[in-house]
């Protein structure tokens, strides 16, 4: 059996592990104690909220496939997006067909899911902070315990971390400049997400608004009562997300004069003055939260002739669970050719 590394334990890893793990024997390194990435739900008195992706809509059969067959628990969001501009102005959206798919612990249950049926050994808690390159792929962790010999490696990070990965991997060989150079310039912006409680109903006739023209100060705002078994009865729990802008200047602000900010703002768009007072909140910071643009697959094919692969949302081009996961299984079938 061969044996190959994945860093990262996001949907993207595990896309490639479920492939790449009918014929070879893998193992994922993540970084933190629990899988899934960018795709995480946190649960706090008796609510369950997705802080990073809300859902995953996917109009790729093969993803659609994949979830739907990891799908026990899987629940459709119930309502429509609408949108804001500048002012704070609400519009109504199209009613979309797709459906909006989380499920009813959150949408972190999808990375669990992956990673139980790739059947990979994964190391939670390993922070992957050096690549060496002999015969074999070598990786290090952040206690300087090294793991190897791997006879492909595949990294997933958001694409600054991989760069990174590259400028100090202990590779000789010119492509390691180019990928890194490549690498490190695809953009990524940060999102500060906030969770907002409150113990009354807010009834909207729509599950999210989004800003349409990106002028705001804030980016998102969702009703997660609207997903099945995620809020009790008669409460209320708003996810905002913060303009990137925005994020970024007060990224470093401790949480209380985040939330305090944050739902002074949410209690402006929605037009309801009590939203301004949660009764508790939860902040959560994203420094690459979404890529910006995609790398050219042509120069990360360099990687291939010496066994190093990518995956992931930047890898695909596009910030999304379905486009993170398809590209793990496609890097999954890349290795296993
Ligand atoms: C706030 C927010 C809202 C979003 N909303 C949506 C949405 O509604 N719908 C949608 O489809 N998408 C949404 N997205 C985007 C979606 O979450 C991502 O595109 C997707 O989850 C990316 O998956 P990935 O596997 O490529 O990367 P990740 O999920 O980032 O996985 C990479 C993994 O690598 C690990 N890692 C990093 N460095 C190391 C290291 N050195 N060693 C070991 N492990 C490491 C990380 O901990 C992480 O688990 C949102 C993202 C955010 C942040």
């Amino acid at each position: 059996m061969k044996r190959i590394a994945v860093v990262g334990g996001g949907v993207a890893g595990f896309g490639v592990a479920l492939v790449a793990g009918d014929d070879a024997d893998v193992t994922v390194f993540e970084r933190n104690e629990r899988v899934g990435g960018r795709a995480a739900t946190h649960e706090r008195a008796g609510c369950v909220y997705d802080v990073g992706a809300n859902y995953v809509k996917s109009d790729d059969e093969r993803v659609s496939r994949v979830v739907r067959e990891l799908g026990d628990g899987l629940v459709e969001t119930d309502g429509p997006v609408w949108t804001f501009d500048a002012d704070g102005e609400i519009s109504e959206g199209r009613d979309e067909e797709t459906p909006k798919w989380t499920y009813r612990n959150g949408l972190g249950t999808l990375g669990k899911r992956l990673c139980e049926a790739s059947g990979a050994t994964v190391r939670t808690d390993t922070r992957i902070a050096g690549l060496r390159r002999d015969d074999a792929w070598y990786v290090e962790d952040d206690d300087g315990d090294e793991y190897g010999p791997w006879d492909a490696l595949v990294l997933t990070p958001p694409a600054p971390i991989t760069a990174s990965l590259l400028d100090l991997a202990a590779w000789d060989d010119e492509a390691r400049r180019e990928l890194r150079e490549h690498v490190g310039h695809v953009p990524y912006r940060p999102i500060l997400s906030v969770a907002l409680h409150y113990s009354f109903d807010i009834e909207r006739p729509y599950y999210a608004l989004v800003n349409a023209d990106k002028e705001h100060e804030v980016g998102w705002v969702a009703r997660e009562s609207c997903k099945p078994g995620h809020v009790p009865d008669g409460e209320s729990l708003l996810v905002v997300q913060m303009a990137p802008d925005w994020s970024a200047t007060h990224y470093d602000d401790d949480d209380f004069e985040v939330a305090t900010a944050v739902a002074d703002r949410a209690a402006d768009l929605l037009s309801e003055h009590s939203l301004a007072a949660p009764d508790w909140y939860d902040v959560i910071r994203w420094r690459d939260a979404l890529p910006d643009d995609g790398a050219d697959r042509n120069v990360l094919r360099q990687g291939a002739a010496a066994d190093l692969f990518f995956a992931g949302d930047w890898v695909a081009g596009e910030g999304r669970v379905h486009r993170a996961l398809a590209s793990g299984l496609e890097t999954g079938d890349e290795i296993s050719d």
